[in-house]
């Protein structure tokens, strides 16, 4: 028997916080994202990890290594929901657009935990920063593992909507503290998001250059930029698939056969 994920809903304490509680657990939402559900049981873990929403106090999603959780904090999913009535406000968009900022921003969140927790029990080699590197594993996740309802453009908008996140937190007000910080700067994170988008199709992403989403001098190193961080997933993840899944082990080997 393999050891897979399993997912909770703690009862937060704040009163501020019954009601998201109540709708995600309802709404099972930890069961609704089509990425996590399709690697759950892929890889041979040597332990189960947890997915748990659950109150921190403060805004976040994080991985805790010694109990193998994934944390997504319900304040989260209340400030999420209140950027994407912003965005909507913006920019026009239809009603159901915070919950869809919401949506594809939690699969972000949870696949980039996800990665801590794959390094962490897999015990995977990570050279320069791993916030990078799982940064490109969310993002290489959402691409593969979309639902099948889900259209090639909405997938790539989920990934657009994840960065303009990363974009919104910035102040671009930075301090020792922010260089310092494990994590790229928001900007940075942004445009590294925006960079493996394009990188999968440079003539049908040709207009994110013209309207100021990438430079045309990052644009240029895109695409080999997006084969690398794949096929360098690919191959770190590849000896870890869980018996019965060796039909993805052609998928990938015609994948890592192509070369530049
Ligand atoms: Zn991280």
């Amino acid at each position: 028997m393999v050891p897979a994920f399993d997912y909770t809903y703690r009862p937060p304490a704040s009163p501020g916080l019954q009601q998201i509680h109540a709708r995600v657990r309802d709404a099972d939402l930890l069961r609704q994202l089509p990425e996590v559900q399709a690697i759950d049981g892929l890889f041979a873990l040597p332990r189960r990890v947890h997915y748990v929403a659950a109150e921190c106090g403060e805004f976040g999603a994080f991985y805790r290594p010694v109990e193998a959780e994934v944390v997504l904090c319900y304040e989260t999913l209340r400030t999420l929901y209140e950027r994407g009535q912003a965005h909507q406000r913006a920019l026009g968009l239809p009603d159901g657009h915070p919950f869809r900022y919401v949506r594809a921003n939690v699969r972000f969140m949870l696949l980039h935990e996800t990665g801590h927790a794959l390094v962490q029990l897999l015990d995977l080699p990570v050279t320069g920063r791993q916030e990078d590197a799982v940064d490109q594993l969310a993002a290489i996740l959402m691409l593969r593992f979309a639902s099948l309802e889900e259209t090639p453009a909405e997938v790539i908008g989920n990934l657009r909507l994840a960065a303009n996140w990363m974009l919104s937190r910035s102040t671009g007000a930075y301090n020792l503290d922010a260089y310092a910080d494990e994590h790229a700067l928001g900007e940075q994170r942004y445009f590294n998001l925006q960079c493996l988008v394009y990188g999968t199709d440079p003539e049908r992403f040709a207009g994110m250059v013209e309207a100021g989403d990438l430079t045309a001098a990052r644009a240029r190193v895109c695409p080999r930029e997006t084969r690398q961080a794949s096929r360098a997933w690919l191959r770190l993840l590849l000896p870890h698939l869980a018996p019965g899944k060796e039909v993805y082990l052609d998928e990938a080997r015609r994948f890592l056969d192509q070369r530049d």
